[in-house]
């Protein structure tokens, strides 16, 4: 029988993904969503934080085995940032997002300074007797030369990224490619690696 992990999510999309990895897998991915409409605040000022505070109230309120995870792309030149605050970056008072406003603040902010960069992505994983932080990183740099002429819809800091190992974007890249590199993979095989090891 499959044990249940609890997502502390309400991205449908970072639902979905989850769910199929872990389509071969002893284990159901159950959304938050089907417990409660309260989303926790992430008032952390850490990948590591912020993911524990979502993976920790999903804990408590369903009393199951719980993940969640927090991402963000870090300039190393800025200190990290945008870091944790990457979607506050992009996001204008009505609480819509302006993904192009953030990049030319970035690029204004880092001038000709080094263009080193990283998505990284932490899972947070809450159950009775263990809380487990699995990190992943994807490192590559900042490109802001091709974002203006996309033409399609991107997701957050797609357009600027180019991951080590490549010359494109990942907005550059079907989602299979991408997620050949990606930070979010990254850290979910290594959940599932971990929790193997622990059944
Ligand atoms: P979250 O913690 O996974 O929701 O990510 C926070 C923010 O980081 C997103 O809203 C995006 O702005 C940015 N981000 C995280 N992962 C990615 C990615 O794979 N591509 C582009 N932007 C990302």
């Amino acid at each position: 029988m499959k044990q249940t992990l609890v997502m502390a999510t309400h991205n449908a999309g970072k639902l979905a993904a989850m769910q199929k990895a872990f389509a071969d897998f002893p284990f159901e991915i159950q959304s938050i969503t089907d417990f409660t409409d309260k989303i926790p605040e992430e008032t952390g000022t850490t990948f590591e934080e912020n993911s524990l505070i979502k993976a920790r109230t999903a804990f408590h309120l369903t009393g199951m085995p719980s993940v969640a995870d927090d991402s963000g792309l870090s300039i190393d030149a800025l200190g990290g940032a945008p870091g944790v605050y990457a979607a506050d970056l992009a996001t204008e008072e009505d609480g819509t997002r302006n993904y192009p406003k953030a990049f030319e603040l970035l690029k204004h902010q880092l001038g000709e300074e080094d263009k080193t960069a990283r998505f990284v992505g932490v899972i947070a994983y809450v159950d009775r007797d263990v809380e487990k932080l699995i990190r992943a990183e994807t490192v590559g740099v900042v490109d802001f030369s091709s974002y203006i002429h996309l033409d399609k819809e991107t997701f957050g800091y797609d357009p600027i990224f180019i991951p080590e190992g490549d010359t494109r974007t990942y907005a550059q890249m079907g989602a299979e490619e991408k997620a050949t590199y990606s930070h979010r993979s990254k850290a979910i095989n290594l959940l599932k690696v971990w929790l193997l090891e622990r059944l």
